[in-house]
């Protein structure tokens, strides 16, 4: 008989459930937040309209506060999208910075989008001295324009050495200055681009921008090509944006989500998703009372915040505004993702942005709503009732699908992350092939053009042919819904979904923006050299881009060989994905496109590998101190309780975990093995190696300590468990 001898109690290692039994009773016991609504002049709650946008400097201020001729000079630069004259800069410097001071507000600060994918910003105080010492308070036009931060912590991807640092930051006037809250103050914020010495694009907003004037050129070309010009043509974007919410109390107890945003281990719970309860289900009253206050900020900020429902996963919501220009939208999406944290806290919640925070539940994603406007506020991918309409939506639908078609492979890395790794292609998300889903009658016409069916200009009778006469209302009910579809054309815009929930949406756009422009620049340059014909334009287009169209199962293996059969870029992983940006063709678009130099393309690719590299390390580092720290401990303890006389349950119990801890501490001495090999001679080398060996033990690791976590006694187990923290938030 083999005695198994527990060590004296005072010996006991003993880490226990009461931190985690803790945060369940302040979590089971928090009263909800309400927050006073504002109210109108009879003190009635406000309607929505009554206070939105109040803290943004809009041009119904501008126009109030600037003489009418300097208002005028205003417009007449905006609209084309000229230079700023100084007298006109300083008028709006004084406007705004009277409007901000009788506001409340003591500072002002350029709020820029550096290559972290988060935002920056640096606040001055507008406290100055006149003549004779005493203290004013000043903003010039310049003051306005640009600033000058010690920018050298930006990540740069190596376009700046560190005798050169200076970088500036440069107002876009184009999107509305506005107020930031603090505890006890305010700031007036200048959305702006951030530019090294020389003008290189340190940041998401200048590459946006080209971007959007590229591909207003391009259209504007087209647009006259086809006999129906405009001066200006917008690309308009609406994110919708998904993440979950947890206590914060279980939050803080979890290593891996404070530093990690994600949990790299945790036993699912037996109720995941399955009983698809939760998706537009009623929404819980805690969350929707953050939700509620997130919403009253981001009018009061000019967002319009539009939709709020439950998501598919347990604790997972959704927030979704109406859309706008694409910048405008890139700096609210910002301004969403910001708030939904600062206010979550209020409410004691952690908002988690990660792609893939829980595991066996669906991760969170960034449906990017995508189209272009003229100027006088037409969609161009509106199909029209008219003959004429029809051939422009025709036109733009067969650009985009060209742009989207050649440049698969930069869009698919723009959208590449660690994060998205966990979501892209795992039955919940888009898979990471690039396809264009277009919907049975599109689908019609299409083949039709292609086919030759339909050839002529009267495509309003081709049409009618084809049995597909009012073209807008059959587009509008027959699109959409095929939800395995990374961009998929919804009736009038496209949908780019495989965009993660954490990212910036500025890079994505603006390589769809790239990619479509040059789409465009392509189809009008046929055109010209076809005298003029454009459906013959369209259908070359077409028949061009046909491979990149699917409207099948995109989850299915079918899918996954039949892309492959079609030569689409099936990019598994980041690094795989990444590496696209440094071919000749995405270097070539970029620069005709006047998007990004080679030296900034190149450095989005620098930054991303590292950022991925960085990522994996992080994960690696808190994964193994979970280990050591929570996991070991908790099975140590569990083996010290359950020694005994062999052959009873307890034994039965202490080999169970023995084995487990066997496993646990093999799958974290082959993690060691792994990181101890990681290439140190480049970060694409690094990242390609962490992908096919470090993340793979992460996950060996992980379904080791998930096994534990499974065995060991509930009261053992210290950290906050799957169920706690999706199913129990008060
Ligand atoms: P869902 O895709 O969930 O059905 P909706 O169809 O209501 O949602 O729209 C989703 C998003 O698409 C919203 O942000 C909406 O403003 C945006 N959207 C609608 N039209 C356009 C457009 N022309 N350009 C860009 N975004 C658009
Ligand atoms: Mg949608």
């Amino acid at each position: 008989m083999r005695l198994l001898t527990p060590p004296p109690s005072s010996e006991l290692l003993v880490p226990d459930s009461s931190a985690r039994r803790v945060a369940i009773q302040t979590v089971t016991s928090r009263a909800v937040r309400t927050v006073r609504r504002p109210v109108d002049a009879e003190g009635r709650p406000a309607r929505i309209s009554q206070f939105f946008g109040n803290r943004v400097f809009g041009a119904d201020k501008l126009k109030q506060r600037l003489p009418p001729e300097i208002f005028a000079l205003w417009t007449a630069t905006a609209e084309k999208g000229a230079h700023l004259d100084r007298p006109v800069a300083d008028a709006i410097a004084h406007a705004v910075k009277e409007w901000a001071l009788e506001s409340g507000a003591t500072h002002f600060c350029h709020w820029f989008h550096p290559m972290t994918g988060a935002t920056a910003e640096k606040h001055d105080s507008f406290l100055w001295f006149d003549g004779a010492g005493r203290p004013i308070e000043k903003f010039t036009g310049s003051m306005l324009i640009q600033s000058e931060p010690d920018a050298s912590s930006f990540p740069s991807g190596g376009m700046r050495s560190t005798f050169e640092a200076r970088g500036y930051t440069a107002w876009d006037p184009t999107s509305p200055m506005f107020l930031m809250d603090g505890p006890s103050g305010r700031t007036l914020v200048i959305p702006s681009a951030f530019l090294g010495y020389h003008g290189q694009a340190l940041d998401e907003k200048a590459p946006l921008l080209r971007s959007m004037e590229a591909l207003s050129r391009s259209a504007c070309r087209l647009l006259g090509l086809i006999g129906s010009p405009a001066q200006r043509v917008t690309a308009t974007v609406g994110p919708e944006q998904e993440y979950f919410v947890i206590d914060k109390a279980y939050a803080a107890l979890r290593p891996d989500l404070v530093v990690a945003g994600r949990s790299v281990l945790g036993a699912q719970a037996p109720k995941g998703q399955s009983l698809e309860d939760h998706y537009f289900g009623s929404i819980p009253p805690r969350v929707l009372a953050f939700m509620e206050e997130c919403e009253q900020e981001l009018y009061q900020l000019g967002v319009w915040a539009k939709t709020r429902h439950n998501e598919v996963a347990p604790a997972q919501f959704e927030i979704a505004p109406v859309f706008t220009e694409a910048n405008v939208a890139a700096d609210h999406n910002q301004l969403v993702m910001q708030t939904l944290r600062r206010v979550a806290d209020r409410h004691g919640l952690a908002m988690l942005l990660h792609e893939k925070p829980f595991a066996g539940v669906n991760g969170s994603g960034k449906h990017v709503n995508w189209s272009m406007s003229t100027n006088t506020g037409e969609n161009l991918l509106e199909p029209g009732s008219a003959p004429q309409e029809n051939l422009r939506f025709l036109a733009f639908l067969a650009a985009t699908l060209l742009g989207v078609q050649r440049h698969s492979a930069v869009l698919r890395a723009s959208i590449a992350s660690h994060g998205n790794d966990f979501r892209l292609g795992a039955n919940e998300a888009p898979p990471a092939i690039i396809s264009v889903f277009l919907g049975d009658f599109l689908t019609r016409i299409v083949d039709g053009i292609v086919s030759g069916q339909v050839a002529s200009l009267a495509v309003g009778q081709a049409m009618i042919e084809l049995g597909v006469s009012r073209l807008p209302a059959v587009a509008k009910d027959n699109t959409d819904r095929n939800r395995t579809s990374p961009f998929a054309f919804t009736g009038n815009k496209f949908e780019f979904r495989a965009v993660g929930s954490s990212a910036s949406i500025s890079f994505p756009v603006v390589c769809l923006n790239a990619a479509v422009a040059d789409g465009i620049e392509q189809l009008s340059a046929w055109i010209e050299a076809g005298r003029g014909d454009v459906m013959g334009a369209v259908r070359r287009a077409l028949t061009e881009s046909s491979a990149v169209r699917f409207d099948g199962n995109g989850y299915s293996a079918e899918w996954v060989e039949e892309a492959e059969r079609r030569g689409l870029p099936h990019a598994r992983n980041t690094p795989a994905a990444l590496a696209a940006l440094h071919g000749e063709a995405a270097t070539a678009l970029f620069k005709r496109t006047g998007v990004l130099s080679h030296e900034e393309l190149d450095s989005r690719y620098e930054v991303r590998v590292e950022l991925y590299n960085k990522k994996v390390d992080i994960e690696a580092d808190v994964l193994r101190e979970l280990v050591d720290t929570h996991v070991i401990p908790s099975i140590v303890a569990e083996l010290s309780a359950t020694g005994g006389v062999a052959g009873t349950l307890a034994e039965k119990r202490f080999l169970a975990a023995e084995a487990v801890g066997d496993r646990v501490y093999a799958a974290r001495a082959a993690l060691d093995e792994a990181l101890s090999g990681v290439p140190e001679s480049s970060a694409a080398g690094a990242a390609t190696y962490l992908c096919s060996k470090v993340v793979p033990a992460l996950a060996e690791l992980r379904g080791a300590c998930d096994a534990a976590e499974k065995l060991v006694a509930d009261d053992r187990w210290s950290l906050p468990k799957y169920r706690e923290m999706l199913f129990v938030n008060g």
